[in-house]
């Protein structure tokens, strides 16, 4: 039986969390939340050590994107998805124009596309696995999609769409991708993305760099009498923000373990050193891949694999399913393909904590998983 298939020892990573998110904690950061366990922890959310906490989350965040002059950190709480119909909200002016190649980009498509205020979006697709291009659409005002579609391990590129209408915004979800792929925030109006990927801290939280142009138009919005639910008001989320504060009550612990990690970035070389990491890693994976008898990445064309999530098919004399449960008795969990995606297939994450020689013991176990099941 798979399940009783014991790795030898030596074969094992030190860390055996290769999960697309929530993802392996790094211990640094368990230090920090234990020192704050007698300072910041259980303390007001209104007052300076908790607002001190934001601001260095926020001053962080611009020293790692080197963020343009004019754009702000705004946050909030409820995660990526209550972004999307935040967006939907208070930052769409009449018509959205989605990328949807993949299960995350498809949710905030259907977002903007169902908000009855809006016209109908216009929806891109693209086989999954693949990634399409954006098309300058006149009436459109806002372009989105994910820099980094988690469930296939596509990357797409982030840059303005040449002939798009003047004021228009781009609107990039980089959710698995911020802290770990490079990227120019010059090229996007707004950042965003959540703290349990790259930055390896707990989910339930929003980020986002705005742009002086992002901010404008959501200023905007908000004078108009389209009415928003308070919890989902841009506006609000914005006014507190430039006051190191949240709407409502955020996790502490979260804020903690997410300001240890942009410290530990900027600390080892920021976006340059991290990028340059997990492509280290993820080439582990490819290239283990496409030595392999059985195994082939998933994403056929080698400039839209992701460096950050690896998607790796098997052939059908091997149950990929039967490899991740071995792996996961083993205690390197995590690595079971995105569900609905239905396909013979491992989802390895690359993630900036995780150590590339780890990737490299992880693709060890997998050819023992294969050689002893
Ligand atoms: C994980 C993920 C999300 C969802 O984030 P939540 O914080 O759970 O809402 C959205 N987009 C992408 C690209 C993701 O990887």
């Amino acid at each position: 039986m798979s399940e009783s298939l014991t790795i030898p020892s030596h074969l094992l990573p030190t860390d055996g969390r290769f999960g697309a998110g929530p993802s392996k904690v790094r211990q640094g950061q368990l230090d920090a939340l234990i020192a704050a366990g007698s300072t910041v922890l259980g303390t007001s959310h209104r007052q300076a050590p908790v607002k001190n906490l934001v601001k260095s989350v926020q001053e962080g965040l611009l020293e790692l994107f080197q963020a343009p002059e004019g754009y702000q950190v705004v946050l909030g709480v409820g995660g990526s998805t209550a972004f999307w119909d935040t967006a939907a909200f208070g930052l769409v002016e009449n018509k959205a124009q989605h990328l949807s190649f993949g299960e995350f980009g498809s949710k905030f498509a259907k977002a903007t596309h169902n908000a009855p205020f809006l016209a109908d979006s216009s929806i891109i697709t693209s086989e999954p696995g693949t990634r399409p291009a954006p098309e300058a659409e006149a009436g459109v005002d806002l372009y989105a999609w994910p820099q980094n579609e988690t469930s296939t391990g596509v990357a797409a590129p982030v840059q303005r769409v040449a002939g798009a209408d003047e004021g228009s915004l781009i609107v990039v979800d980089a959710t698995s991708a911020a802290g770990g792929l490079h990227v120019d925030v010059a090229e996007s109006d707004v950042y965003y993305f959540a703290p349990q990927k790259n930055f390896a801290s707990d989910g339930g939280l929003w980020l986002a760099l705005f742009s002086p142009a992002a901010l404008e138009r959501a200023e905007r919005i908000a004078a108009t009498d389209r009415w928003v639910p308070d919890f989902l008001n841009l506006k609000t989320a914005i006014d507190n923000s430039a006051k190191n504060q949240t709407y409502n009550t955020p996790s502490l612990s979260t804020l903690v373990t997410l300001d240890d990690q942009i410290t530990w970035l900027n600390s080892q070389g920021g976006l340059a050193w991290a990028s340059a990491r997990t492509a280290d890693s993820a080439s582990r994976v490819y290239d283990w891949a496409a030595a392999s008898e059985v195994a082939t990445p998933y994403v056929v064309n080698p400039d839209e694999r992701s460096n950050v999530i690896a998607t790796i098919d098997f052939d059908a004399s091997v149950d990929a399913s039967a490899i991740s449960t071995a792996l996961r008795a083993n205690g390197v969990v995590d690595t079971e393909p995105y569900r609905k995606l239905g396909r013979n297939q491992l989802r390895i994450a690359t993630f900036v904590s995780i150590e590339p020689d780890d990737v490299t013991a992880l693709t060890r176990c997998i050819d023992y998983v294969l050689e002893n099941l």
